[in-house]
């Protein structure tokens, strides 16, 4: 569906995708919950997005979803339709629910390699029909965002992002830290791309340009699912991490670390880390930390998983490292190429 708000000083084009989430929610009188609602409800809300000096067309998925929902058909869909308009906008906005944001975000970072326009996600904490919603302020900033273009026309943040509560930070390094507040996302491990003041602020030194602006990005869709996350907690049992490590559908195994990337030094831990790479498996260390890197050389403990074949993640979010893995492992039937784009810096998720 296409809701069209056209002004005759357009400089940019704009494309607002609404997937779902609370941001387009009402309250259902009958079971009384929040539940998607017609998006052409959202420009009612927000009639601020009409008076823009940029031509911004609306386009709303068949099915709206509690973003609880989402799957990597969504990814596969959003990339699809952000290819097919491509050349005809300059920039993408995605309201989507904040639950899974940094996922979405983080997939579709690795999935449009060479991106030379802004693909902004954006959400609320309360619905734009509730007074004091977040959600307008939102959807307003990254609008101008996605539109924003420097003195050489080109687009200043061409990167996948996510705005809110004023930053605007990159995809694949944000995190949903809060379910109440309207800062719901930090960026634990990078500056923010951008904040949203009197004017906006772009943070230009840390924004990623492509190699070649006049290059078409290259859309990816091809994902390779079959990943587990293993989160350590004292306690964890043999046979609960050889049913994550060892599971015959498992392909690669995101292991939440401790600290700098710590894990139990006992022995049938270790025992199970090596069968899980003598069958195979890519596994692949990050931290339970909001903020600093995995360094398996700092502890003994860290140490040992280094020595039996665990690679690092660095200072990728979980959320980076499950999209880096999809589409690594789409992309490369062979675990030995996948391992070693894994320790390459793709998209800015990693500092090296
Ligand atoms: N459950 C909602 C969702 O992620 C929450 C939100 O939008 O903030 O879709």
């Amino acid at each position: 569906m296409i809701y069209r708000t056209d002004n005759e000083n357009e400089k940019s084009a704009v494309l607002l995708i609404y997937t779902g989430g609370t941001i387009g929610m009402k309250m259902d009188s009958a079971d009384q919950t929040l539940k998607p609602f017609d998006f052409s409800q959202i420009l009612e809300e927000v009639p601020e997005l009409g008076k823009f000096a940029h031509r911004i067309d609306s386009c709303t998925l068949d099915k709206l979803i509690d973003s609880a929902d989402v799957e990597p058909s969504l990814w596969q869909k959003l990339v699809e339709l952000i290819s097919e308009r491509y050349d005809s906008y300059d920039g993408f906005v995605i309201l989507h629910g904040t639950d899974t944001m940094a996922f979405s975000a983080s997939a579709l970072s690795f999935m449009i390699e060479g991106l030379t326009k802004p693909v902004i996600f954006t959400g609320s904490q309360l619905p734009i029909g509730v007074a004091r919603t977040d959600g307008k302020e939102n959807i307003v900033s990254s609008v101008e965002i996605a539109a924003a273009k420097d003195k050489d026309g080109h687009a200043i943040v061409p990167e996948v992002c996510i705005c809110f509560g004023n930053t605007l930070m990159r995809g694949n390094r944000a995190k949903k830290v809060d379910s109440e507040t309207f800062r719901a996302f930090r960026s634990g491990n990078f500056p923010a791309l951008a904040e949203a003041g009197i004017s906006i602020r772009y943070n230009t030194d840390s924004i990623i340009r492509p190699a070649d602006w006049d290059r078409r990005p290259v859309f990816h869709t091809r994902l390779d699912t079959r990943v587990s996350i293993l989160k350590l907690h004292p306690g964890i049992t043999p046979q609960v991490v050889r049913n994550i490590i060892c599971g015959p559908e498992t392909r690669a195994v995101i292991m939440e670390t401790y600290g700098a990337g710590n894990a139990p030094s006992k022995q049938w831990f270790l025992d199970l880390i090596k069968e899980g790479i003598s069958m195979g498996k890519i596994l692949l260390n990050v931290t339970q930390c909001l903020a600093g890197s995995v360094n398996m050389d700092l502890y003994a403990t860290g140490k040992k998983l280094e020595e039996a074949g665990v690679q690092s993640g660095y200072d990728c979010t979980t959320e980076g490292a499950l999209a880096k893995l999809f589409y690594l492992m789409g992309m490369h039937g062979d675990n030995g190429f996948v391992i070693e784009e894994l320790g390459k810096n793709l998209r800015g998720e990693i500092t090296k």
